[in-house]
């Protein structure tokens, strides 16, 4: 199993990165496998009605990282790329981002390989209904709690919630986070990642002594995370000058009218076409000039072809896994970009995730405020921890913020201990 995960490029990066932070901790060899290879692999056929009356057979797959500091949490994405390999590496990531954040969680990820776009919602409805079933006996609130990821929304949510509550014949709200208002999810959900991408940016321009005055940034995604990371920096006074979506790029040297952009792209469902900007290659973008860089879409686009080419000053790693290890080794070299890790950076989502399952156990429902100011003090004490740890060793922000990951995930099964 283990060369079968390594064979995926997504799983090999997170294993380049684990190993390189185990040998960074020193890690014993027994903790570092154990640490390493996720608990459980799930994998499940999907059999779906279409409304052509035809039946097909999709392939879903919910990956249990480890269990050992709290049920797993993490996203469960609809997307044609979706395989076991890069299931598995997204829940590394997200056992080292709940450890970092100190919540009381293991990582899990699931996903399901499909189109989204060209299905209907009887179609989505269906497909989710049936994968709810088939990982039934697996998940949990004390197991493995589900959230939104790319191609799934809260939607998707109310009818995990729903499917799990007919099963248990009474409501489970905390089965699931990111669900509807209405359905006890929690205020400052859906735009929790991104307000918090775009709350470390600005403590990092000040961190680096600049102000917040007269910035730009450019945001590669327009979905859940880079539209609201796009909208809070514009908040802070922060020019988008450049935006990408999966159709292209957009460019506005004076800076893009972002409430604008969101009423076109709920007209339209993509970016292209916009009048207030100029249309630009998406990969050209990325090495345009600007104080921050939000990469807020795929996996992989920091690579070793133009991470020598980027001109910003800060990497805001909105999206999981943007930066490959050979292009974070040339940012290293190069010294002159600060990178906030992606497990920092997006924390923000599991963070108010968490928030949402405590509301749900306790019956209760805080306010926005409360909130935002919550996460925005949990973001800072993760990214204080994160600087002062890469300043003592002399390690870039990456490595300090996994090896505080790590280390709290080795400690806690060091403590435990092996059972047998
Ligand atoms: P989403 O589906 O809402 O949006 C994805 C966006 O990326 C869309 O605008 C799409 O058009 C765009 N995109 C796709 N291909 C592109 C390309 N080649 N160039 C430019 N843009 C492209 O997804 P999301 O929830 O915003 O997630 C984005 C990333 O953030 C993913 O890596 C996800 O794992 C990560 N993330 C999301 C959350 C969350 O709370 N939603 C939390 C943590 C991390």
């Amino acid at each position: 199993m283990q060369k079968e995960l390594l064979a995926n490029p997504v799983f090999a990066m997170a294993s380049t990165q684990f190993d390189e932070v185990a040998g960074f901790l020193a890690l014993p060899d027994d903790l570092r496998e154990r640490c390493k290879w996720p608990k459980r692999l799930i994998s499940v056929a999907v059999p779906v009605k279409l409304d052509s009356g035809e039946t097909r057979v999709f392939y879903g797959h919910r990956v249990q990282h480890h269990l050992t500091r709290g049920p797993c949490k993490g996203g469960l994405r609809y997307h044609p790329a979706v395989d076991l390999g890069e299931v598995a590496a997204l829940a590394m990531w997200m056992n080292w981002k709940c450890a970092l954040m100190d919540l009381p969680y293991g990582g899990g990820k699931g996903g399901i390989a499909c189109n989204p776009g060209a299905m209907s919602p009887g179609e989505l409805e269906r497909l989710t209904r049936r994968f709810t079933m088939e990982i039934l006996p697996f998940i949990g609130p004390e197991v493995d709690v589900m959230a939104p990821d790319m191609g799934t929304n809260e939607q998707t949510m109310a009818w995990i919630t729903d499917t799990y509550s007919v099963h248990h014949g009474h409501l489970v709200p905390s089965i699931v986070t990111g669900k509807p208002l209405t359905m006890q999810g929690s205020a400052g959900r859906t735009q929790a990642t991104g307000h918090g991408v775009a709350f470390l940016a600005s403590n990092a321009l000040h961190r680096i002594n600049g102000s917040l005055s007269n910035t730009t940034a450019i945001v590669q995604g327009f979905g859940n995370v880079g539209s609201h990371a796009a909208a809070t920096l514009s908040t802070y006074g922060v020019r988008i000058v450049g935006l990408s979506d999966a159709s292209g790029g957009l460019w506005n040297a004076g800076g893009i009218d972002i409430a604008a952009l969101r009423a076109h792209v709920a007209e339209h469902k993509t970016i292209g076409g916009f009048p207030g900007a100029d249309a630009i290659d998406g990969e050209e973008l990325l090495c345009m000039p600007c104080d921050i860089l939000v990469p807020a879409a795929l996996d992989r686009v920091i690579t070793i072809d133009n991470a020598a080419k980027l001109r910003c000053r800060i990497l805001a790693e909105g999206a999981n896994g943007p930066t490959t290890p050979e292009a974070d080794r040339i940012l290293r070299e190069r010294g002159d970009i600060f990178v906030i890790p992606d497990i920092l950076c997006n924390a923000g989502g599991v963070t108010v995730s968490y928030f949402e399952w405590v509301q749900n156990f306790q019956r209760f429902q805080w306010n926005e405020r409360e909130v935002i100011t919550r996460l925005e003090t949990m973001l800072q004490r993760a990214s204080e921890k994160v600087t002062s740890f890469a300043e003592r060793h002399g390690i870039g922000q990456r490595m300090a913020a996994q090896a505080i990951a790590i280390k709290t995930v080795a400690d806690a099964k060091a403590q435990r201990g092996l059972f047998p």
